[in-house]
């Protein structure tokens, strides 16, 4: 349940986080709904009231011609009371979906502005140097025969592949391990359906159904495609109230992910960069309120942790307001350094999405109370948690990072030490 009345009692604040966001969400549109929904509860409640009253007065003892105006009065009533309630249905479905484009509100530090306004929080490690020309990932897999993008793309379309020979192995590997190392830290493991229900991917805060949709809609159902596991995962709980002894619940989900890409156009698209379909373990914690920036700095570790192990070369970056999307009230990236490409690019991402995602989906707990001597125990209300998620590891751009930084001056690919117990023992990608 969104919080129109926290949304109204700081319109100004509100107003100024959707501007600060470039959300296309209309406030305005939202307050004079709820207005409008405010009078008409009040309408239907008066209406009630009057049919109410009447059927009371026809209890009593009464006259052929009195209760004959009685019963044409309150047929008008029920009319009437049908009508606005067929009204307010319209309403509350309207004030809903303009609601839902409204963002989250935005934690203090997070710098305001585009993309180019995002700051460092740390760099980690630095670009391995190379003393033969560097290949990119595409002419890596091709010479070792890791990939297939021509085949996937007459079968697929164009930004499908296969994955051969050690690709398929470093996939599976990396899935593995990345899982073995977030069970340590105290995840759960999951894996989770990967269609769900349009109302779910909305309650999680986005829209399947937008232009320029990042979400596959499935043809004549209700049912889209998951991005992300960050949708069935926010989903387990849903509409339910968790014990305060259950929380924080943590998870490690395994899932395939699948986005439009739409509006990508023109972006880094090469190779495995921008696909359709990737594997990915996803990091997901419900905790209580008051933890979740604890939290939030806990994933971004564990993220860091990770690629450090893999001897990877990034930066991790506290997002501009306008790159947040809508749920997240603070997001961390890592961006990890690509030789072949020649830059730095995305892997891995950390958002702490506050109560936006629970009061869509419903998930409360009940906060235990602290005894106090001779008092007797009330019952704490249930609060909204919160939720966070993070990505411990997408296999397409972690592969890239693998193939270009690791690659030899012979064109094989040295394997890092973690991943090679998750290979049989292989150590190195040479020529067949
Ligand atoms: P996001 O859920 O958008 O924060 O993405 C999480 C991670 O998934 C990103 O940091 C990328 O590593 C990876 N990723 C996202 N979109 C794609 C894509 N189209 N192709 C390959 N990897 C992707």
């Amino acid at each position: 349940s969104i919080d129109f009345k926290s949304i109204k009692d700081n319109k100004d604040a509100v107003a100024a986080n959707i501007r600060n966001r470039k959300s296309h969400a209309n406030l305005e549109l939202v307050l004079h709904l709820y207005d409008q929904m405010f009078h008409l509860q009040k309408e239907v409640e008066r209406l009630r009231g009057d049919r109410n009253a009447v059927a009371n007065k026809m209890k009593g003892k009464l006259e052929p011609s009195e209760r004959q105006t009685l019963i044409e009065q309150g047929k008008n009533l029920k009319e009437g009371l049908i009508a606005l309630e067929e009204d307010l249905v319209k309403l509350n479905d309207e004030l809903q979906r303009e609601a839902q484009c409204i963002p989250n509100m935005t934690h203090p530090d997070v710098p305001i502005g585009g993309e180019d306004c995002s700051t460092i929080r740390k760099m980690v490690g630095s670009p391995p140097n190379f003393s033969f020309p560097v290949k990119d990932h595409l002419q890596l897999g091709k010479e070792l025969d890791l990939f297939d993008f021509d085949a996937a793309a007459e079968v697929s379309g164009s930004k499908f592949y296969y994955l051969k020979n050690e690709a398929v192995l470093l996939e599976m590997a990396l899935l593995n391990w990345t899982l073995s190392e977030v069970m340590k830290r105290g995840f759960t493991p999951l894996t989770t359906p990967e269609i769900v229900r349009s109302s779910v991917v909305e309650k999680c805060g986005f829209q399947p159904r937008a232009n320029n949709t990042q979400v596959y809609s499935i043809d004549d159902s209700d049912q889209c495609l998951i991005g992300t596991a960050e949708i069935p995962v926010g989903g387990l709980h849903m509409d339910s109230i968790l014990a305060d002894s259950m929380l924080p619940l943590k998870y490690a989900a395994f899932s395939h992910c699948f986005r439009t890409e739409a509006g990508a156009a023109g972006t880094a698209t090469r190779g495995l960069y921008r696909v359709h379909q990737f594997s990915k373990v996803e990091m997901f914690i419900f905790c209580r309120p008051e933890e979740s920036e604890y939290y939030h700095q806990e994933l971004i570790k564990i993220e860091e942790d990770i690629f450090s192990s893999l001897g990877l070369h990034f930066k991790t970056l506290d997002m501009a307001s306008e790159d947040l999307g809508a749920p997240a009230y603070r997001k961390f990236d890592v961006e990890a350094w690509m030789p072949g490409l020649e830059r730095f690019g995305e892997i891995s991402s950390a958002s702490n999405c506050t109560d936006y995602q629970s009061r869509r989906l419903g998930i409360r707990y009940r906060p235990s109370e602290a005894p106090v001597v001779g008092v007797k125990k009330s019952k704490a209300p249930p609060q909204f948690v919160h939720t966070l998620n993070a990505t411990a590891c997408a296999v397409p751009r972690m592969i890239i990072c693998l193939l270009e930084n690791y690659q030899q001056e012979d064109g094989s690919i040295l394997i890092p030490e973690p991943l090679r117990p998750f290979m049989g023992g292989l150590n190195i990608i040479t020529r067949k």
